[in-house]
């Protein structure tokens, strides 16, 4: 094999922010095989993050523009790269490995695909998570927060759900990943919800189980009650899915305890409080925690508030009322980027990097 074009789009998914680290025995150069042709790698290490259109690609690199539409097209069709309306037509734009393309597998995730993958998690996935900001960010559940007690619309789950014209769930790949491999664990697999501002926008959709509000609320109420943590975007401006995420499978969740990265995960700006007249001492919601942020003490249940991320999932665990979210000190939240640009703009600065060779 070539291994050519894949490593000349290795080296140009590794520039944008989100970063693809290579690996020592370039597992990377075969996942990317495993879903470009060369033809088709090549054409997409030319691609940046603002659409071009295939004549402007082709005046680049060079070849034929009607070729090369078809080539783009087809990436297109199958989630590899990014289709956007542009003043001159279609224009195509690269998109990052995590949060991106490979979500864009789902339906086509298999055995093999599903192996290179969990092997280049082990061996890569920890240069990824431990830059800052972080992939995602915790969402607490809103139920476990006080009601005198504020919160912002990019800090709510149901916010995110009221602001959609259309609403989804899938199956989440990252549970469906450890399935493939051997692993599955016990959580529940159709958790995964996407929105759109588009009206009707997932209802031809083959992957994807289209929802009204009300079913989407239901939705993720069931995903807290099964133990799962609401995660999104870091940035104030996402609104395009919740992730509903656990510590066994979650790609970025997993950092934590199988990579050793305390800050895989933007905590919420709240954390657990104990009423120590409440707690009976049961130990409950030591089960609920997935962040080993709960500990019985002298005489009833304490909090570490560093590891705390705010998810609420003990409050609801806790049928004693003794637990409550509360808002964390302002010199401990740290700020949300407020758009998806700010947040690859801090990510490149904290990976050492030029955005201008890749935007
Ligand atoms: S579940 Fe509630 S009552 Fe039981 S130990 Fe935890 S905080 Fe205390
Ligand atoms: S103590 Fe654990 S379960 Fe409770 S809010 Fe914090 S991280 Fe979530």
């Amino acid at each position: 094999m070539d291994n050519m074009p894949y490593k000349r789009l290795a080296n140009q998914l590794n520039a944008l922010p989100n970063g693809f680290p290579p690996t020592e025995d370039g597992i990377e150069l075969e996942l990317l095989a495993r879903l470009f042709s060369p033809e088709e790698a090549e054409c997409a290490s030319y691609l940046r993050m603002s659409p071009n259109t295939p004549a402007q690609i082709a005046k680049h690199i060079g070849g034929d523009a009607r070729a090369m539409r078809l080539l783009l097209k087809g990436m297109a069709k199958r989630g590899l790269i990014e289709v956007h309306k542009t003043e001159d037509g279609l224009g195509y734009a690269l998109m990052p490995f995590i949060v991106g393309f490979y979500e864009a597998q789902n339906s086509r995730l298999d055995a093999e695909l599903a192996s290179l993958v969990e092997t280049y998690f082990r061996q890569a996935f920890k240069d990824m998570l431990a830059v800052e900001p972080a992939f995602h960010r915790v969402l607490p559940v809103g139920e476990t927060i006080p009601v005198n007690i504020e919160v912002q619309p990019f800090e709510s789950a149901v916010a995110i759900i009221e602001q959609a014209q259309a609403w989804g769930v899938l199956d989440c790949i990252c549970r469906k990943q450890k399935a493939l491999v051997g692993e599955p664990c016990r959580h529940p697999i159709g958790y995964c919800m996407v929105f759109s501002p588009t009206p009707g926008a997932f209802d031809h959709d083959p992957n994807i189980t289209a929802q009204t509000k009300e079913e989407s609320l239901e939705t993720l109420r069931q995903a807290a009650a099964a133990g799962l943590v609401h995660t999104v975007g870091n940035h104030q401006d996402h609104g395009e899915y919740i992730c509903n995420c656990c510590t066994c499978s979650c790609g970025i969740l997993r950092g934590v305890a199988e990579l050793g990265v305390a800050n895989v995960v933007a905590r919420s700006a709240f954390y657990s409080q104990v009423d120590e007249s409440k707690c009976i001492g049961c130990e409950e919601c030591t089960i609920a925690c997935q962040f080993d942020a709960l500990a019985m003490g002298n005489m009833s249940m304490e909090v570490d508030r560093q590891r705390c991320v705010g998810c609420g999932l003990c409050v609801l665990r806790c049928s004693h009322g003794a637990l409550s979210l509360i808002r964390r000190p302002e010199e401990e939240i740290k700020p949300v980027p407020a758009t998806m640009r700010d947040w690859q703009v801090d990510r490149a600065a904290a990976r050492g990097q030029d955005l201008g060779e890749v935007k």
